[in-house]
């Protein structure tokens, strides 16, 4: 699957350039979250093997998947807006409805929205310049470590002592600063962190968050705030997904294949 996420996201740089000057009405950005039958949903296909951006320019990826059979599901159909990451929970009820972009569940994001029940359990990885001694948690002291913004993969690190963090909006543009040297690590999760990993496999190691103590987290689907009737919904929709293999069938296309 990594090499097949690779060559899609090679190609799509193709197809992007096929398109441009094509009229691509399902591209139309939403200005204000749609009611009724349509369900729109935020992402930033950027995020491997999660979301990213397929071989027809548009998001495919694990939680694309979901989300369209869960949209089945509840009998609405499914609008993805791309958009940046951090962006994301903040544009709950306005821009977008609900979110979907292997996002963890954090307490100070649920100040501001609800989440369904969890779909993945995650971690952090580190990457690192092929070679690197940064073995453990106590190497990450004082390095220069790149991010993307407003992930958990920058908070941990905004907690790391001596740590200077660069933040990107793209996790790939923080490994690509890896390369050149310009960073001596990424803390980024650890399915994305090994589709970079497979990338560039001469240059980057991948080391396991077990190493430096990081915590299991948990990707929800975010939600607005209080909306206990979508909640219910949604939740009912994942818990059938599972029951009838689908999850499992989505889980082996995009993550273990
Ligand atoms: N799981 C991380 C978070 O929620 C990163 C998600 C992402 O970059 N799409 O912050």
């Amino acid at each position: 699957m990594k090499k097949k996420i690779i060559s899609v996201v090679l190609a799509s740089l193709l197809t992007v350039a096929a398109l441009a000057g094509c009229g691509n009405s399902t591209a139309a950005p939403a200005e204000t979250a749609s009611t009724g039958e349509t369900l729109v949903v935020g992402t930033n296909a950027a995020f491997p093997p999660f979301e990213y951006v397929g071989d027809d320019g548009q998001p495919d990826g694990f939680d694309m998947a979901l989300i369209k059979a869960i949209g089945a599901k509840i009998g609405m159909e499914v609008q993805i807006q791309d958009m940046e990451f951090d962006s994301l929970v903040s544009s709950i009820g306005s821009k977008i409805d609900v979110a979907i972009a292997g996002m963890t569940v954090t307490e100070e994001r649920q100040k501001t929205v609800d989440f369904s029940e969890s779909y993945y359990e995650a971690v952090q990885a580190v990457v690192v310049p092929k070679g690197s001694a940064i073995a453990a948690a106590d190497d990450l002291k004082n390095l220069n470590i790149g991010v993307q913004l407003g992930t958990t993969g920058e908070f941990i690190a905004d907690e790391i002592e001596g740590a200077n963090v660069s933040a990107y909006n793209k996790a790939i543009d923080a490994v690509n600063d890896l390369i050149n040297g310009r960073v001596d690590c990424v803390i980024v999760d650890k399915n994305p962190a090994e589709v970079f990993g497979a990338q560039y496999s001469d240059k980057v190691d991948v080391l396991p968050g077990t190493s430096f103590d990081f915590e299991p987290e948990f990707y929800a689907i975010a939600l607005p705030k209080g909306n206990t009737d979508l909640a219910n919904k949604i939740n009912a929709a994942i818990q059938e997904l599972k029951a009838d293999g689908t999850y499992d069938s989505l889980v082996k296309q995009y993550i273990e294949e």
